[in-house]
């Protein structure tokens, strides 16, 4: 008998169809995980691709000219995306975040602003429905996307300095039109507008000051967030992980903060305001204080995969079932059969991850799955 050669299969690809209860049970909203954690906010990855080539996300060397983005038939179209929504929506989701890849570049991504705009929770209240974007397309887009529905963005943008920018993203974008991109979305409504930068010890941490003072007094709020080890492909080292708590000492030595209560449960970042009452800023400590025990988060990948981590290896295929003949209840309590049984609690567990292993554990990467 010839031996059969299975080949390793691309993560993306990996099949892992839910199990669809044999009892049917009708969404309640109340849906709780293992650890007692609600799913409140559903991030939609629409696209693989991206413009920039951030070092830290899709770094030049992994997604080059002959990198597999996936064929326009495997993503999950607008009618699906919005059948799936509805469906989460009645579990108790609130908040929609767009996000990618650049959701910018998904063609018509406007229509599926539309369609999901009109979702209203089962209170009746409309959803928070935001996008995070690099921003090099929003001039351009802010009028169409607040007419479609669009509530807010969040603009990612690492440093000021253009030399910085370009190391940090590989693109030849200039930083003044991401600057232009959010001038025309807070002109349109589009606010209040988050900007969040990524910082990458040595590459761009000396902007931490420049940035803060840039947008003090500003209607932006800015964020700092640690450099993560999502994916594969970005070599992370935890000595390149500048520690919130430095951002904070750093920023305070001539611009004073204090801290501010969370607005809600699960909010990823931890609110500092400026003393002299000229705005506030984020930091969001993912690496180095984590956050699982609140995390309502699910992820949606752009090919209709659920993930119930950011740091997850496999997903569950929601887009088997959507093209088959399933009910709309069936999805609902496959979803909900999984969520019941989610204990993923990744950041809290990253020492034992990161630590003692030959190599990294093999992870999604955030292009696919959405940030
Ligand atoms: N392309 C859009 C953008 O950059 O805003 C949306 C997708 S991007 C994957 C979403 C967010 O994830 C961005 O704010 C990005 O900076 C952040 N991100 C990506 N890789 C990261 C990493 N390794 N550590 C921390 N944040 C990361
Ligand atoms: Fe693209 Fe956003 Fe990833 Fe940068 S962080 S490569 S802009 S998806
Ligand atoms: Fe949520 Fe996973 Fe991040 Fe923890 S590591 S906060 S469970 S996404």
């Amino acid at each position: 008998m010839t031996e059969r050669i299975i080949p390793v299969a691309d993560l993306r690809y990996l099949q892992a169809v839910p199990h669809i209860p044999e009892l049917l049970t009708a969404p309640t909203g109340l849906l709780s995980d293992k650890l007692a954690r609600p799913l409140r906010d559903l991030r939609i990855s629409v696209t693989d691709r991206c413009n920039f080539r951030c070092v830290y996300c899709m770094p030049k060397e992994v997604f080059d000219k002959d990198y597999a983005f996936l064929p326009h038939g495997l993503l999950l179209s607008f009618e699906e995306i919005t059948r799936i929504t509805k469906i989460f929506v009645a579990h108790g989701v609130e908040k929609i975040r767009l996000t990618g890849g650049e959701p910018l570049l998904r063609k018509n991504i406007e229509k599926l602003i539309e369609m999901l705009a009109v979702i209203t929770t089962p209170e009746g209240k409309p959803l928070d429905l935001t996008m995070t974007t690099n921003g090099s397309l929003l001039a351009k887009k802010a009028q169409s996307l607040k007419d479609a529905g669009l509530q807010r963005v969040t603009v990612s943008l690492d440093s000021l300095d253009e030399a910085t920018f370009q190391r940090m993203n590989d693109v030849d974008v200039p930083v003044a039109d991401v600057l232009h991109g959010i001038d025309v979305a807070h002109q349109v409504g589009l606010g209040p507008i988050k900007v969040n930068m990524v910082v990458k010890g040595g590459v761009n941490d000396q902007e931490i000051v420049p940035m803060a003072q840039h947008f003090k007094g500003s209607p932006v709020i800015l964020r700092f967030i640690e450099y993560m080890d999502v994916g594969a492909s970005n070599g992370w080292k935890m000595d390149e992980v500048i520690p919130s708590a430095e951002v904070v000492r750093r920023i305070s030595e001539s611009m004073p903060l204090q801290e501010v209560e969370a607005n809600y449960t699960g909010e990823t970042a931890e609110r500092w305001r400026y003393v002299d009452g000229q705005g506030e800023i984020g930091v969001i400590s993912s690496v180095t204080q984590a956050f699982c025990s609140d995390c309502n988060r699910a992820r949606l990948s752009t090919e209709g995969k659920l993930f119930t981590c950011l740091f997850a290896t496999g997903g569950h295929d929601l887009r088997a079932l959507l093209r088959s003949e399933h009910s709309d209840a069936q999805i609902s309590s496959a979803i909900a059969h999984l969520w019941s049984k989610r204990e993923d609690r990744y950041s809290e567990l990253r020492t034992k991850h990161t630590e003692g292993l030959e190599r990294p554990v093999r992870k999604v990467e955030m292009s696919y799955i959405g940030g």
